[in-house]
């Protein structure tokens, strides 16, 4: 992720990563106590860097903050310069980017007065990759949303994440799929999903799922397609009689499944809207302009 001459943005200043120190009895360290953004840039069409929905993944940032009780202090416009610079500074255009707000020195549960910021940026590599996915059903539920604020990007959260993604991984498929406390499907390790059925898209609600830009995004380009997509709960079963299934993230991007708990999906990823929908994202990070009745 980063070599000696790695620059990232720390409260305010930029330095060099290998030269950074965090203090070890941070709050975040010891408890999970962070909140973060995953965000990414791109090299567009035009040949400029761009970062993608920059304004919402830094409203989000602040939305993680508040919903955890950290102190924030830092405005989106500032956050977006200070990013393009961190970006230029290592001469990077498709980059993975990582904001984290973490905590001081602080064994106690008590709230802080101060939080700190880091901008870490690095050459994009692939997460899900392009091949369809073999899914597993998790033996691991979703966070309690009683338990935890589950509208917020905290780090914490992701132990949950971790432990069902190496489940997965362990047992021969590709990622996990985790069902909320009640049993409905909810979400990835680290990314939202939708199924096609019937022409249709469906995806979960909120409530139990991180609300996802890319998510978000998905619903725009339906929207300005004609796609009927609706917001439903619904099961496992649902998804072994799905045309199509994906994950969408901002790493993921949009990434189709061949097969979940080895049922494979009914249509051919090539023939399915889905496909489309994983098409139009791309153009749209990069700023290819199509105009939304090719769809
Ligand atoms: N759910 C979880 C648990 C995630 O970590 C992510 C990635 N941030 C997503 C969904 C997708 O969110 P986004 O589209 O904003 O990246």
């Amino acid at each position: 992720y980063y070599d000696n001459n790695t620059i990232l943005y720390h409260n305010g200043s930029f330095l060099k990563a290998a030269e950074l120190t965090m203090d070890l009895y941070s709050q975040s360290l010891h408890y999970g106590y962070s909140v973060f953004e995953g965000i990414r840039s791109y090299r567009t069409a035009s040949g400029e860097t761009r970062i993608f929905k920059a304004t919402e993944h830094y409203e989000r940032l602040e939305r993680s903050a508040a919903l955890v009780n950290m102190p924030y202090h830092w405005s989106v416009n500032q956050l977006i310069d200070a990013t393009y610079e961190t970006l230029s500074r290592n001469n990077l255009q498709d980059a993975y980017i990582r904001p984290l707000v973490y905590a001081p020195a602080n064994m106690s549960f008590n709230v802080n007065t101060e939080s700190y910021i880091t901008i870490q940026v690095w050459e994009m590599q692939p997460f899900l990759g392009d091949k369809l996915l073999r899914v597993m059903g998790s033996s691991f539920q979703r966070p309690n949303p009683r338990g935890f604020r589950i509208e917020a990007k905290a780090s914490g959260h992701y132990v949950n994440s971790i432990l069902a993604s190496q489940e997965a991984k362990a047992k021969g498929y590709d990622e996990a799929l985790l069902n909320d406390i009640n049993g409905f499907v909810a979400e990835g390790p680290g990314a939202n999903i939708f199924f096609e059925k019937n022409g249709k898209l469906y995806t979960p609600p909120t409530g139990n799922i991180l609300p996802g830009i890319t998510r978000a995004t998905i619903f725009e380009l339906c929207g300005e397609s004609g796609i009927e997509v609706e917001e439903k709960l619904f099961t496992t079963e649902d998804l072994k009689q799905a045309d199509a299934a994906f994950f969408c993230g901002t790493a993921a991007e949009v990434v189709g499944w061949q097969s979940f708990d080895d049922v494979p999906m009914v249509k051919e990823w090539n023939d399915t809207i889905s496909r489309k929908i994983q098409l139009a994202y791309k153009e749209l990070v990069t700023e290819k302009i199509t105009e939304p009745s090719t769809l």
